[in-house]
């Protein structure tokens, strides 16, 4: 056939539209609207659920009309169900109305969105919108239609107002003339990546490639008519299929002891709260949940954004008071251990075994394990606010307030995922459907305060703040960051990125009490990954920056000098505490010298004046090159650069050291700078891949680095003048 006698075969075929909706939203009443008296009764081949058939004309075109049995969802627990669905599926009508009882939306959507799910062309009928308006409420239609993908209309079944209207609506969607993109429901952190993997895996499959994402939820629940079709439809590759998902499940339904089904209507449910949170507007009284009563207030417009920032606070407050001690006791173990290595050796003996246990890995990595307690309550809490529910109130009231400055709330998300890790933060954009949204989101993401961040906050912020200001100044450094993420996405989104933002459904899952199960189990995901790092990567740069802080060593001319030194000392003054004094100055500047000789100190020396106006010693200057491995390795490396100095055998805590060497005002800058400048080799990797190009990682990591440069400079030199 030519491509125009196909074309002409497929028009003159008639179309199908096909109602589905709840029992009593209106199906029938709508369906007869349309056909009038051309229909046909009778029953489903070889069930005994009724069908009806008919014919609807809309100004000179006909349409095939049919009316489905009403459900619920699709899940397939009733006869009713199996029948609609599979209708959908084989029939493939060119069109689906959903009738919505307006009047009882949450429950009605219920279906709609599993009909978004399944992937069928989709028009939404809000009936009984009389019902709606005598209860004192309203529906924003256009902002749902965008929220959904689907069009949206009002509809009155039993005085037929609107009703022609909506069948044009779904006219135009049978023809293709409506192309449409529905939203989906995004699971969540802990199941989506499982459901992609799945999908992923079903497009590799002919037979279901069309609907991936459908198969893959089904596969996921463990749907026995769903295995069936697969069944048939791939004999072959059906029970490997079959197991994947049965991997998924197990593991997913192991973190939260409560079956899959139900977690995935949680998500739809909070899905659809989202929804009618941002298009359902009353004028009347009406009876609400302790939810709904709670979202009152945290997600009110003046208190939301508050509360917010008040829990944080508190979090960050606990998390340093029960961490204190903890951390103590971990700094006190790693010197003991420090001191038990090195004194396996001779007093003053020059082993470098000794000096690579002692300066190099217990100094480094044990120096970034001490903030292991910090880590893990804040860890914790993160996970307590993400299971309770609140984290997705965080991103709504995020969502109104970046609406004011023209971004949109869900790239929120992953940007909360980035307290943790700014890696899989990145991978978490791939919900953003928009390109720009997400290039903008992936490019500001490392402004947000990752765990890795975490031990140098801690390190700093003890030695230098009384105990009643820790916890604002942790609060002050992720707002900071927080701020900066806002602020380069919107400067992004009037420059390089430009366009038009796409509206997202933000998702209010219901409220509920944290298990500690499940909050340990995140907590340790997360922890685990640091306790890794710090047995790998640290572990390992921690023994190059050790090496690099020992070799070259002095010249054998500086070495006689100082040893003729000691000897003039010994010679010229008598025994007693005036010699001891002065022989320990002399190891101190031995000590001093050899470090300056060696390539961290010739490093140091040579970036340095890049970083004099930010108030950087070589010492802090030299651990910034360590922090772009790993942000963690900033602690690492200044430990085993104070370390390599020490002189006395008994040592003091790095926390001490610093106290000596720096003002309060350069910690701040340090931080400050540690914040915002590049982001560590794992991030600009996946930025890389995340973006598809050099050039995004690149922008990032310099300009990333350049702000920090300008912020730092700008906020020590204002800061020194004030003070001094
Ligand atoms: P079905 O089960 O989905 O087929 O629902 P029906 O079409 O049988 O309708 C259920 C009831 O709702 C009937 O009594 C209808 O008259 C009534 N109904 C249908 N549409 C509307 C509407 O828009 N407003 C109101 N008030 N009643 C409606
Ligand atoms: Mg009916």
């Amino acid at each position: 056939m030519t491509k125009n006698g196909h074309e002409a075969a497929l028009a003159e075929k008639r179309r199908t539209i096909a109602l589905a909706g709840n029992p009593n939203s209106g199906k029938t009443t709508l369906y007869n609207v349309m056909t009038g008296t051309r229909q046909h009764v009778g029953n489903y081949p070889g069930v005994t659920v009724e069908r009806k058939e008919g014919e609807a004309r809309l100004g000179d075109r006909t349409f095939s009309l049919l009316d489905l049995p009403g459900t619920y969802s699709l899940s397939a627990r009733s006869e009713e169900e199996i029948v609609a669905r599979n209708v959908l599926i084989e029939e493939q009508p060119d069109a689906v109305v959903a009738v919505v009882d307006a009047s009882n939306l949450e429950r009605n959507l219920y279906l709609a969105v599993q009909l978004a799910e399944l992937g069928v062309p989709l028009v939404m009928a809000l009936n009984m919108w009389d019902m709606l308006e005598a209860k004192g409420l309203t529906v924003d239609r256009e902002r749902m239609s965008l929220l959904t993908g689907a069009p949206v209309t009002a509809t009155v079944g039993n005085t037929g107002r609107g009703v022609r209207e909506a069948f044009a609506l779904a006219a135009d969607v049978a023809e293709g003339r409506r192309p449409a993109t529905l939203r989906q429901v995004d699971y969540g952190n802990e199941i989506e990546p499982h459901l992609q993997q799945l999908q992923k895996r079903i497009e590799t499959m002919p037979a279901l490639r069309r609907r991936a994402r459908w198969f893959a939820l089904k596969t996921l629940e463990g749907d026995p008519e769903t295995h069936r079709r697969i069944e048939k439809l791939c004999p072959e590759t059906a029970a490997a299929l079959f197991a994947d998902a049965e991997g998924h499940r197990k593991h997913i339904e192991q973190v939260y002891q409560e079956p899959i089904a139900a977690q995935l209507a949680d998500r739809r449910y909070g899905f659809i709260a989202g929804i009618c949170a941002e298009t359902v507007s009353q004028t009347g009284i009406a009876r609400i949940s302790r939810s709904e009563q709670v979202d009152r207030i945290v997600l009110n417009r003046w208190l939301g954004l508050p509360i917010f920032a008040a829990l944080m606070y508190a979090v960050f407050h606990m998390t340093f008071t029960l961490a204190e001690p903890l951390m103590q006791g971990m700094e006190a173990l790693f010197s003991l251990l420090g001191d038990r290595v090195g004194a396996l050796w001779a007093p003053g003996s020059d082993s470098l075994l000794r000096s690579l246990l002692v300066d190099g890995v217990i100094a480094g990595v044990g120096g970034v394990l001490v903030f292991l307690p910090t880590i893990l309550l804040l860890f914790l809490a993160i996970a307590m606010l993400e299971d309770s529910g609140y984290m997705a109130r965080a991103a709504f009231i995020m969502d109104r307030f970046m609406h004011a400055i023209g971004l949109h709330g869900k790239s929120f998300i992953p940007m909360l995922l980035g307290f943790g890790c700014t890696v899989p933060a990145i991978m978490g954009t791939r919900t953003l459907e928009s390109r720009r949204d997400r290039l903008t989101t992936i490019l500001v993401l490392p402004l947000m305060s990752c765990g890795a961040r975490l031990p140098i906050y801690a390190l700093f912020i003890p030695a230098f703040f009384p105990e009643r200001w820790q916890a604002s100044v942790l609060w002050g450094l992720y707002v900071t960051g927080i701020v900066l993420a806002v602020l380069g996405a919107k400067l992004l989104r009037s420059t390089a990125l430009k366009g038009e933002s796409v509206p997202f459904v933000m998702e209010l899952p219901p409220y509920r009490l944290p298990t500690l199960r499940s909050m340990l189990i995140h907590m340790w995901e997360r922890a685990g990954y640091f306790l890794r790092k710090a047995g790998t990567l640290i572990l390992s740069v921690s023994v190059i920056l050790w090496a690099l802080s020992t070799w070259p060593r002095l010249p054998e001319t500086a070495e006689t000098a100082f040893a003729n030194e000691r000897a003039r000392i010994e010679a010229e003054t008598p025994d007693g505490p005036e010699r001891e004094a002065l022989l320990q100055e002399l190891e101190y500047m031995t000590a001093q010298a050899a470090l300056d000789y060696s390539a961290v100190g010739r490093i140091g020396r040579a970036i340095t004046p890049a970083f004099r106006p930010l108030g950087f010693d070589w010492r802090v200057s030299t651990a910034l090159i360590g922090a772009f491995a790993a942000k963690e390795v900033f602690v690492a490396q200044l430990g085993i650069v104070y370390s390599m100095g020490e002189t006395d055998e008994e040592s003091v805590t790095l926390r001490d050291r610093l106290k000596n060497d720096y003002s309060a005002l350069q910690a701040l800058a340090i931080m400050l700078f540690c914040l915002i400048s590049m982001p560590c080799i794992a991030t600009v990797a996946v930025t890389r891949r995340e973006a598809g190009a050099w050039k995004w990682a690149a922008l990032q990591l310099f300009g990333l680095t350049i702000l920090a440069w300008i912020v730092t400079a700008l906020f020590y030199q204002i800061g020194s003048r004030l003070l001094g």
